[in-house]
C-alpha cells in the first residue's frame, strides 16, 4: 500500500482550493491524463515551467523600451471609454494613470467596463505589470498580464515560471493552482545516501530563480531526473529479478539438429551470429530463465539465429514459438523455417489472423497437443485462445515497440519459458538501458560477407525527372525496384488518407509510364491483397513496387536492387535506414535515392547526409537520437520507452549510468528493501507510479 506520507500528493487535484469541474478538464488536457477523472495533485507537480517572465523590472518611463516587461505602482487618474457607443467596438476603452510626474495609459479592447472600473478605481493606487509600449510621446501597456493591490507588489515583481498552456487555461490562474500544490508536497524521507546531490527538487524547479535553473543542467532538474530515473532503474530490476526467478528450465542440447540445419543452408555464419547464438545456447543451459536483446542491423540474419535457437529448444523436448509484427513478415519466417523444418523432420505450423476454419483450429490443436513443435505466427499467437504444450522459448521479432509491461504480461503467461526479442533498430546504449534494462542484450554487428554496399544518392525532386529515366533504363534490365512515397501525416477521420492519395496518383502515373508491371500496396489494403502484391514482386509478375511504409519492416526480396524514397526529408534517419536495408541483399550492386525537397530545412539535410555517408546502423542511430530524440527512434506512439517527466536521455546520461549502478548496489545490500533506506525507496517507486513493482517485491 502507498505511503502515508504520499497522500497529500495523490489526493485529485480538484481538492485544491479553485479547481472546479472545469479547471479540472482543462488541467487533464493539459497533462494529456489517461483518466481524465482522477488527475493527483502529483501529476500537475510533475509540469514543470517552461521559461520564464521577468517582472522584476520598473523603469522609469523615459528609460523603458519598447515591449520590454515593466511592473509599475501607478495612480488611477481617470477614465475614458471607447468614443462612438457601445457598437463602436474598434476603439479602446484607456485608463489613464500617473506615475510621479509622468503619464501611462492602460489600454484595453473589447473589455467590460465594469471590470476595469473595479480593477482600476480612481484615484487609487494599484500594480500594473505587462509590455511597455510607446506610441509617439505616449507611454501605455495594452491588456496588462497583472493589476494588483500594491501590497502585493513583492509578490508581483518576481521571475515568473511559465508553463505549457492549454485552452481554457492561463498562466495566471495555473500558477495560483501550483502553488497550492507546492503546499501539498510532504517532507519526502531521503532516498539518496549521497549528500553532495541535494535534495532541491520541486519547489526549485517552479520557482527559478533565473534562466539558468530551467535548463536540464540545473541542479534540481537533475535531481528530480535522478529520482525518476533512480526509480525506473529500481522498477526494471525488480521485474527482471522476478522474471529471472521464475523457474528457467535448463535446455540442453547435443547441437546435433543445428549441425544438421548448418548444412542446408547455402552459406556458412557470420562470426557475430556464431557469437550471438553461443550466447543465447548458455542463456537456455542455464538453469536460469533467458531475458535477450538481440540487436541486428537490417540484413546482418536475424532470422537463422531464431532458427537455430528454436532448435535448440526443441532437440530439449520443449516447444519455441516467434512471432512477427505483420502478417506478412510471419509469412515470410513462415515460408524459410517451415521448409528448413520439413528437412529436418520438425513439425511447425503457421498461426495468423489471417487463418481461419479449419485450418486455424487444426494449427491450435497441433500447438495445444505438442505435435507442432515450432509456431509461427502473428500477435494472433498469444491469444488467450492459444495454449502451448510446453512453451520453451518465444522469440519477438522486430519490436522494438514492445514495452516492459508487454514483456511481463507475456513472459508470465507461461511459467519457465525463456524470451529472445529481436529488432532491427540499433537502439543507442542510453535507451537500451532506460527501456531494456531488465534484459540481457546481444548484438550482431556484421553483415554477411558478399554484401555490395549500398550506393546511396540524395537528389533534389527538381531533378526527379531524371530519376524516373535511370529508373526507366533499370527496369528494361530487368531490374526490381521499390518507390517509396512520401510519409504524409494522417489526418483524422477521412475517407482516404492523404499517404494513399499519394500512393496511388504514383501507382496510376507509373503504371502508364512504365507499362503494367507496377503494384501497389499500402496499409489500408486487406493482407490477402497485399501478401498478393509483394508476392507478385518477389516473383516475376512485378518489377516496380509503389509502396507506403508499410515494406519498413523486415521484407526481403533479394532481387530488389534499387529504393527511391521520395521527400526523404520527411522520414526518420532510422526509418531512412531500414528502408534503405530492403535492399543490398544479394551479390548486385544496389542504390538508394533519396529525393528530398529542394528548400527543406539544416535538420533534414543533416539527415541526409548522415545516411549518404553511412551504412552502419548503430551510428545512425545515435545520430538520429542526437537530432531527433527518442520518440523518433522507436516510433513515437508505443515507443516501449518510458515516458519520463523529468529525464532526458540526452541530457541526463550521468544520471542514468549512476542511477543504474546505485541500482545494483542497493539490490545487492537490501535486496527487499526493507531498511530504512529501503523504505524509503519504496516511497520513491510509489512516487513515480511503479506501485506494481512494490508489489513484486512483497510476493517475491
Ligand atoms: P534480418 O536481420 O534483417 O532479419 P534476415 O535474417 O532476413 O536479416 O537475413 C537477410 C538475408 O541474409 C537473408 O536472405 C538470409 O538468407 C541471408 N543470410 C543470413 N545469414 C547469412 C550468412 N551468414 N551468409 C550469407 N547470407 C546470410
Ligand atoms: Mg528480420
Amino acid at each position: 500500500m502507498r505511503p502515508e506520507i504520499l497522500f497529500p500528493l495523490f489526493s485529485d487535484v480538484n481538492r485544491l482550493a479553485g479547481v472546479g469541474p472545469a479547471a479540472k478538464q482543462n488541467i487533464a488536457r493539459l497533462l494529456g491524463s489517461r483518466d481524465p477523472l482522477s488527475v493527483a495533485t502529483r501529476d500537475l507537480l510533475f509540469h514543470l515551467p517552461q521559461s520564464v517572465i521577468d517582472r522584476r523590472k520598473s523603469p522609469t518611463l523615459q528609460e523603458a523600451k519598447q515591449a520590454d516587461i515593466v511592473t509599475f505602482v501607478v495612480t488611477v487618474e481617470s477614465h475614458h471609454p471607447p468614443t462612438g457607443g457601445k457598437f463602436n467596438r474598434k476603439s479602446p476603452y484607456k485608463v489613464l494613470c500617473r506615475i510621479g510626474q509622468d503619464y501611462i495609459a492602460v489600454v484595453f479592447f473589447n473589455a467590460r467596463a465594469d471590470f476595469i472600473t473595479t480593477a482600476l478605481p480612481e484615484g487609487e493606487q494599484r500594480v500594473v505589470s505587462g509590455a511597455f509600449e510607446r506610441y509617439g510621446p505616449l507611454a501605455q501597456i495594452t491588456h496588462p498580464d497583472i493589476i494588483a493591490r500594491v501590497d502585493e507588489l513583492e509578490q508581483v515583481m518576481q521571475l515568473e515560471p511559465v508553463y505549457g498552456l492549454t485552452a481554457g487555461l492561463s498562466n495566471r490562474q495555473l500558477r495560483k493552482i501550483m502553488k497550492l500544490a507546492q503546499a501539498k508536497l510532504p517532507a519526502l524521507p531521503e532516498w539518496l545516501e549521497d549528500a553532495h546531490k541535494k535534495r532541491e527538487g520541486w519547489l526549485a524547479a517552479h520557482n527559478p530563480q533565473d534562466l539558468t535553473q530551467l535548463l536540464p543542467a540545473s541542479t534540481h532538474r537533475r535531481r528530480l531526473a535522478y529520482d525518476e530515473l533512480l526509480a525506473n532503474q529500481l522498477a526494471l530490476t525488480i521485474v527482471r529479478k522476478q522474471m529471472k526467478k521464475r523457474a528457467g528450465v535448463a535446455l540442453a542440447s547435443t547441437g546435433k539438429l543445428k549441425q544438421q540445419a548448418l548444412k542446408l543452408l547455402p552459406y556458412a555464419l557470420t562470426s557475430a551470429q556464431e557469437k550471438v547464438i553461443g550466447e543465447i545456447e548458455n542463456d537456455l543451459q542455464s538453469g536460469e530463465r533467458m531475458l535477450r536483446l538481440l540487436q541486428g542491423d537490417v540484413g546482418s540474419g536475424k532470422t537463422v539465429v531464431a532458427l537455430l535457437s528454436m532448435l535448440h529448444a526443441v532437440e530439449a523436448g520443449k516447444q519455441a514459438a516467434i512471432m512477427a509484427p505483420t502478417e506478412l513478415l510471419a509469412r515470410q519466417h513462415g515460408k524459410f523455417i517451415i521448409t528448413m523444418c520439413e528437412q529436418l523432420g520438425i513439425k511447425a505450423v503457421l498461426l495468423t489472423g489471417s487463418i481461419k476454419g479449419k485450418g486455424y483450429q487444426e494449427a491450435l490443436d497441433s500447438i495445444k497437443s505438442g505435435e507442432a513443435q515450432i509456431a509461427i505466427g502473428t500477435h494472433a499467437l498469444f491469444q488467450e485462445k492459444v495454449e502451448f504444450h510446453d512453451l520453451g522459448l518465444a522469440i519477438i521479432d522486430e519490436q522494438h515497440r514492445f514495452g516492459v509491461e508487454q514483456r511481463k504480461a507475456l513472459v508470465q503467461k507461461s511459467e519457465n519459458t525463456h524470451l529472445l526479442v529481436m529488432t532491427a533498430t540499433p537502439i543507442p546504449r542510453t535507451l537500451v538501458m532506460a527501456a531494456f534494462g531488465d534484459m540481457d542484450s546481444s548484438q550482431l554487428d556484421e553483415k554477411p560477407a558478399g554484401r555490395k554496399e549500398i550506393a546511396t544518392k540524395a537528389v533534389p525532386i527538381s531533378r526527379a525527372e531524371d530519376v524516373l529515366q535511370g529508373i526507366g533504363r533499370a527496369l528494361e534490365k530487368g531490374e526490381k525496384v521499390y518507390w517509396i512515397c512520401p510519409l504524409i501525416e494522417e489526418a483524422e477521420e477521412e475517407s482516404m488518407t492523404p499517404d494513399l492519395a499519394a500512393a496511388q496518383a504514383r501507382y496510376v502515373e507509373f503504371t502508364h509510364r512504365f507499362g503494367t508491371k507496377v503494384a501497389l500496396v499500402h496499409g489500408r489494403m486487406h493482407e490477402k491483397e497485399r501478401n498478393a502484391a509483394m508476392a507478385g514482386f518477389a516473383g516475376d509478375e512485378f518489377n516496380l513496387l509503389v509502396a507506403t511504409t508499410v515494406v519498413e519492416v523486415g521484407v526481403d526480396v533479394p532481387e530488389a536492387t534499387i529504393m527511391v524514397i521520395e521527400h526523404a526529408e520527411r522520414f526518420g534517419l532510422s526509418q531512412l535506414h531500414q528502408l534503405r536495408g530492403r535492399v543490398g541483399r544479394s551479390d548486385k550492386a544496389s542504390s538508394c535515392i533519396l529525393l528530398y525537397e529542394d528548400n527543406c530545412g539544416e535538420v533534414a539535410k543533416a539527415r541526409i547526409r548522415v545516411l549518404r555517408e553511412s551504412n552502419d546502423g548503430f551510428r545512425i542511430a545515435e545520430e538520429d537520437y542526437k537530432l531527433r530524440g527518442a520518440g523518433d527512434i522507436l516510433g513515437t506512439r508505443q515507443s516501449g520507452l518510458p515516458a519520463f517527466h523529468f529525464a532526458d536521455m540526452q541530457h541526463h546520461f550521468t544520471e542514468l549510468k549512476t542511477a543504474h549502478d546505485d541500482v545494483k548496489l542497493i539490490m545487492h545490500r537490501d535486496p527487499k528493501l526493507t531498511s530504512e533506506r529501503g523504505q524509503a525507496l519504496r516511497c520513491l517507486l510509489y512516487l513515480f507510479n511503479h506501485d506494481a513493482n512494490v508489489r513484486l517485491l512483497e510476493a517475491g
